[in-house]
């Protein structure tokens, strides 16, 4: 059985284009979508695809990873242990934007008569590209076409190639470059747990302003979380028609107005350059040379060079990570391999987007295209994005690692907060504390510590990094496991088995449960993982093992727990029907009652309290079935089989991190109709908005779990201890060929997968 919107076949309207997203019409209904969709972003900086002149309904949108506000989260009723500090990422000086009159006529998109509009997320170049001819009300055709990119080589830096033609007449222009602070876009709804919270004040304190020339900088500072930001903009003009400027400046916004006397078919040339440097620790005056370092740098090289370098950029990504998909004829599903090529592509690009310069920071959830979760990391990073970064760009993949590892001071104080040993990671955070102020649905997602255990085994076999293992994993393993050995006991009740209570798995439906089975399986990985590593470096290395033991205090006594914890670890399994309930109640509670839920009471989240949802027999997201996909040979493919067919129909794929993990298994498992069906939900989640909110940002995990679905499900990948293998199933489409390159151990293979022929 299948629930609400995955029953639709997804879709959308965008013209079947391999390497561009199109609008082809202004629909102000559907702005804020787009400029979700159409953000660009480099992992660092990321500006929402808004116009440079604004728009109606703009939740417009810059967002600098890791750059946030603090507020204390203020409970109704009090309890010990609840995380305090509540983190937002904030909604930075919008830099970008342009407004233009002609003859004093303002261009306002809503109420412009256009006689061609083209706008384009450009997938190769690395661009958001725009061509519009507006007619004036008195007749005048004026061509605008800009071109916009957010650096992949320079972090800090984005620009926009702005040009406009009178093409009919002759006309005075006004073209002013704007920037402002004034936070607007943060969207917030009382009864929606995933949107940001609306900070009550300004979040953003002016600093100081100044300008010399064309160029503009203003500074501000956040109060509490006492962040500085500097931005600056610069600008280039050529026309051979008579222009001139004037800038003007006051704390929160600048402006730079250029005004020309434009002769028919003589265009104006505006380049706009724009720098963002953030800090927590250096002072106003440092942030602000640094972004005017930065300027002189990005004019002087000019916006050729820069496009230049970003399309190099783009090449290189798409060389090393481009999925293929080739000889498609029409099926079922009627889709186009033009169609299902885009999808693939804006998946991988909005992860690159995501990740590619997100240095010493985490993914956000929504990546940087949204507030939505309020630009926390989770468990997504490690379980759906690390696979994909860990064979395509190996060195993002470390760098997400070590910036976990950067956090062991805050997990190992948390667990000593908790009346814990060892090391407990948050479960959604920016500067490393617990941020989740629900700690049924938050911090009792204790299985976030085996997710990062997990993504660094897996990095560690396909990459031999064995000197990140040495120098970082061992002391992420010791500790983990210490709060793994910690938090469990040996259960009378269960024969003297291992036995972990009170989590909350991954399915956050079913809350505060007792033997997870997903967290009990993926901790005893993390057990069996840390005692492998700590002893083979007892034996082989031992200034290594020495250094270990002198920063943790480990006892050898400790590893012996570890394995005799893992040996009896308790997975729940019922003999009856054969399969693994997802905890020690699972089987007991009421079942949810499908037949009268209506479509539109889903997500359950949003219209049922969570005693209600907790009560009964409903899954949120992927759970038992997630722990096979990861785990792939522990279990036989008929154990696989038996666990689908029970959990499926209980799973409303509320969460859009689901449809992924169960195209996988469906693949997995020969049920290729199913496979396709949630696979084609994964893979349009955002394009065709198939869960309604792609306006608060992109789903950045499911875009991770679409490169797992396409590689490990259709395309058979198997990669258990470092042994890397293939058994295709069947591509998302009949008579498809699957093309994907995997850097593996320092080489690049690339896998051509046909069903039924196994290849490298
Ligand atoms: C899911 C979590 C996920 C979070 C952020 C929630 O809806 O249940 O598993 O980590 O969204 O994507």
């Amino acid at each position: 059985m299948l629930h609400h919107e995955r029953l639709r076949p997804p879709s959308h309207d965008y013209p079947a284009d391999e390497w561009n997203v199109v609008e082809k019409a202004f629909h102000p209904e559907l702005l804020a979508q787009l400029e979700t969709m159409l953000a660009l972003g480099n992992g660092y900086l990321c500006i929402r695809g808004c116009p440079e002149e604004g728009g109606p309904n703009s939740e417009n949108g810059t967002f600098i990873n890791g750059f946030y506000e603090t507020w204390p989260i203020i409970y109704g009723e009090e309890a010990y242990g609840f995380a305090r500090t509540g983190q937002t990422i904030c909604n930075v000086t919008d830099c970008k934007v342009i407004k233009l009159f002609v003859d004093d006529e303002p261009f306002w998109l809503p109420h412009a008569h256009l006689l061609n509009y083209d706008r384009r997320l450009n997938m190769k170049a690395g661009t958001l590209d725009r061509e519009i001819v507006w007619e004036t009300p008195s007749g005048k055709q004026v061509s605008i076409i800009s071109r916009r990119l957010v650096s992949f080589v320079n972090r800090h830096v984005a620009a926009i190639s702005y040009r406009v033609t009178i093409l009919n007449a002759q006309a005075f222009v006004v073209i002013s470059s704007e920037m402002t602070a004034d936070e607007r876009g943060t969207r917030s709804k009382e009864d929606d747990p995933r949107l940001a919270k609306a900070h009550p004040g300004r979040v953003l304190h002016q600093r100081s302003t100044h300008s010399k020339d064309r160029r503009i900088v203003l500074c501000h500072s956040t109060e509490r979380s006492r962040f500085v930001l500097a931005c600056a903009t610069d600008h280039a003009i050529e026309s051979a028609c008579p222009h001139s400027y004037k800038v003007a400046h006051s704390g929160d916004s600048g402006q730079v107005a250029f005004t020309i006397e434009a002769r028919p078919s003589c265009s104006i040339q505006l380049t706009k350059f724009m720098a963002y440097h953030a800090s927590q620790t250096d002072s106003p005056e440092q942030i602000c040379s640094r972004a005017g370092w930065t300027m002189d740098r990005v004019v002087s090289q000019g916006f050729q060079n820069l496009l230049a370098s970003q399309e190099q950029y783009m090449d290189d990504f798409w060389r090393r990570s481009d999925v293929r998909i080739k000889d498609v004829r029409e099926d079922r599903t009627k889709r186009s391999t033009a169609e299902i090529q885009q999808a693939i592509r804006f998946n991988l690009f909005h992860i690159l987007q995501a990740s590619a310069c997100a240095e010493d920071r985490g993914v956000p959830a929504k990546g940087l295209t949204g507030q939505a979760y309020e630009g926390h990391y989770f468990w997504d990073t490690e379980i759906y994005l690390l696979p994909f970064l860990t064979y395509t760009s190996p060195r993002i993949a470390r760098n997400l690692l070590a910036f976990r590892y950067k956090m062991l001071p805050q997990a190992r104080a948390r667990a000593k907060e908790l009346g814990h040993r060892g090391a407990m990671f948050p479960w959604r955070t920016i500067s490393g504390e617990e941020a989740s102020a629900y700690y049924a649905a938050g911090t009792a997602q204790y299985h976030i510590n085996a997710d990062i255990i997990y993504a660094l085994r897996k990095y560690v076999q396909a990459t031999g990094d064995e000197s990140f293992l040495r120098d970082y994993g061992a002391e992420m393993l010791v500790e983990t496991a210490r709060l793994w050995a910690d938090l469990g006991f040996y259960s009378d009740a269960k024969g003297d088995r291992f036995c972990i209570n009170g989590v909350t798995g991954p399915d956050e439906y079913n809350a505060v449960v007792n033997n997870n089975a997903y967290t009990n399986l993926m901790a005893r990985e993390n057990l069996r993982y840390a005692a492998h590593v700590v002893e083979s470096m007892r034996k082989t290395e031992p200034d290594a093992y020495n250094t270990l033991v002198h920063k943790t205090a480990l006892e050898p006594s400790e590893v012996t727990a570890w394995i005799r914890a893992a040996e009896n670890m308790y997975v729940p399994y019922d003999e009856k029907l054969e399969i693994i309930p997802q905890d020690d109640s699972f089987l007991d509670r009421e079942p949810w009652d499908f037949q009268n839920t209506p479509r539109e009471r889903y997500p359950l989240l949003l219209f049922y309290h969570p005693l209600n949802i907790y009560r009964k027999r409903v899954i949120k997201q992927a759970d038992v079935l997630l722990a096979m996909f990861l785990l792939g040979d522990a279990f036989p493919t008929e154990a696989k089989k038996r666990n689908f067919d029970f959990y499926d129909p209980l799973t409303t794929g509320d969460s859009s991190l689901s449809s992924c993990v169960e195209a996988i298994v469906a693949a997995q498992t020969g049920d290729m109709d199913k496979a396709i069906r949630y696979g084609m939900a994964a893979l349009l989640m955002d394009l065709a908005d198939v869960g309604g909110n792609v306006r608060d940002g992109c789903h950045i995990a499911s875009m991770g779990g679409t490169w797992m679905m396409l590689t490990y499900g259709f395309g058979g990948m198997r990669d258990s201890d470092g042994m890397l293998s293939f058994w295709p199933r069947r591509a998302p489409e009949e008579n498809a060929i699957l093309r994907f390159p995997l850097v593996y151990r320092g080489q690049m293979l690339e896998s051509w997968n046909r069903p039924g022929h196994r290849g490298v």
